[in-house]
């Protein structure tokens, strides 16, 4: 197994502490990987700040050739880092391989056409006899921090838009798994030029800290909890860095009388316990229209007391442990303290046995108000509330402190443009829930972050507007 890590194009093993990586769904160790010493975060960070002189200056017709051959490279491997992803994080195995690799290698393929569209909007005399022009550069080196609950795709994300833009990235995955993207770097080492890509491993508070506190890094952009994002607006501040967030998510699926109520209770099943529920854009907050209160509940109890738990690889797995014991043990926390005061109509108890496995649970009778519904849990838990109109559920979805997903069920398009117009949410989905695909940006509004990854307003975060005026 591949546990070194990519510092100045060369594969080294960390001098820092050795970090256990776990299997979530059995608690076995799978390996023991040393973390960076703070001298080779130091090292990875000179690394890029050098390569960054000649990469940003590279044509765009380079960049877009190296992300194809990244995105060829990783779909030559996939089932062997499908297989590294569902082992680390306890994915199962279709998920990891026929779900997941499909989107990490189509990123690389959009992110190559990406990196040739870019333009700048003007160029004229604005001034009498000068000539100006609107130039967008690469920002600088890019730190790049990456969560445990898609940790390849979220380094898809975090490396394919900068090496469009030109940047050049020092890339943290999640000190819980780390096994994908070490192995990634082992494999684009041989595609990338030296320093474009360096990869580190070890502990956020510590190694993460000291990456985005780096001056050489002009950049900060990182997909993890909202207590990281403000560790990364510090860091920026401190520095007057370019910070782009991608934070957590409360998604409201918002359900009127009319909707669909099948559909909507097929969408949870499959949305809501996807990853065991570990998702940014997880539909949790079911809202539901008066009139169709108790059959929505119903159809979603009777889909989601179906789905099948167990390890990756066992036969009709659909849903996988939490990633870990502290994770499952937040959970728990969140079902006991709310069980008191609405119905446990499923689930809500953490599964028997060795693994991190927590039943898919759904709550019903949840106050608008309360914690479960208004805090990101993070794992396999609905909550389902009530909203009396459209006002009502406006209120209720706007009024709390993220902004990521959400979506409108209905089957009348005046009140879903209507809805889709004045939810404050980075994206809406009307009658669907989920559906990602790399020309749409994943925007983040309010308490989730700040700009976007995927689609070309994410090359916003890596690029600079530069004025050039020529006198003549
Ligand atoms: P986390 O914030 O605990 O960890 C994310 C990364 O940040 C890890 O690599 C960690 O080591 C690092 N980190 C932690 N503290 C740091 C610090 N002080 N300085 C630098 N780096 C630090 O998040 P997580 O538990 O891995 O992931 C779950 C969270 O990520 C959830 O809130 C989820 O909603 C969010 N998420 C958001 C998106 C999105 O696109 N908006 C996607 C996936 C996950």
């Amino acid at each position: 197994m591949q546990t070194n890590m990519l510092i100045n194009g060369e594969m080294v093993a960390g001098d820092g502490a050795e970090l256990p990586i776990v299997d979530p769904a059995t608690e076995a160790e799978i390996a023991r990987i040393r973390e960076a010493s703070p001298e080779q975060v130091e090292a990875a960070v000179r690394s890029s700040e050098a390569a960054f002189e000649s990469f940003s200056r590279s044509t765009p017709a380079e960049r877009s050739a190296l992300l194809l051959a990244i995105a060829d490279c990783l779909e030559e491997n996939q089932d062997e880092l499908a297989e590294l992803e569902s082992m680390n994080a306890g994915k199962p195995w279709p998920s990891a391989r026929d779900d997941e690799m499909p989107l990490i290698i189509d990123t690389f393929r959009f992110f190559a056409g990406a990196a040739r569209t870019m333009s700048g909007s003007a160029a004229g005399e604005y001034v009498a006899g000068h000539t100006s022009m609107i130039r967008r550069d690469p920002v600088g080196p890019v730190a790049a921090i990456a969560p445990w609950n898609y940790p390849l795709m979220m380094a898809a994300w975090k490396l394919a838009a900068p090496i469009a833009a030109g940047c050049t990235v020092v890339l943290k995955p999640s000190e819980l798994t780390p096994l994908s993207t070490l192995r990634a770097a082992e494999l684009l080492n041989d595609i990338l030029p030296k320093g474009v890509m360096n990869v580190i491993h070890g502990a956020g508070p510590t190694i993460g800290d000291q990456l985005i506190n780096s001056p050489e890094m002009e950049a900060i952009t990182v997909t993890g909890s909202p207590a990281t994002g403000m560790a990364a607006m510090r860091a920026a501040g401190n520095q007057i860095r370019h910070v782009h967030l991608e934070l957590g998510g409360k998604a409201p699926v918002i359900v009127f009388d009319d909707a669909d109520i099948e559909a909507v209770a097929e969408t949870i099943r499959f949305g809501s316990f996807f990853n065991a529920g570990q998702d940014c854009a997880q539909p949790c907050r079911v809202l539901v229209q008066d009139g169709a209160y108790d059959k929505l509940v119903a159809a979603i109890a009777a889909q989601v007391s179906q789905i099948k738990i167990g390890r990756q690889k066992a036969e009709g797995t659909e849903m996988g442990p939490v990633i870990s014991a502290c994770q499952r043990d937040r959970v728990a926390g969140f079902v006991d303290r709310a069980r008191t005061s609405c119905e446990v109509v499923t689930g809500g108890a953490s599964g028997d046995g060795a693994g991190y496995f927590y039943q898919p649970t759904v709550l019903a009778n949840v106050d608008n108000d309360a914690e479960v519904a208004t805090h990101e849990v993070f794992g396999p838990v609905v909550s389902v509330s009530r909203f009396s109109d459209a006002e009502d559920a406006l209120r209720i979805a706007n009024s709390g402190r993220y902004g990521l997903a959400s979506s409108v069920w209905t089957a009348n398009v005046g009140r879903a443009m209507e809805m889709t117009g004045r939810l404050r949410y980075g994206f809406t989905w009307v009658n669907t829930h989920g559906v990602g695909t790399p020309e749409m940006p994943w925007a983040a509004m309010k308490g989730s972050g700040t700009g976007c990854d995927m689609s070309v307003y994410a090359l916003d975060a890596y690029t600079s507007i530069r004025h050039v005026m020529v006198a003549h």
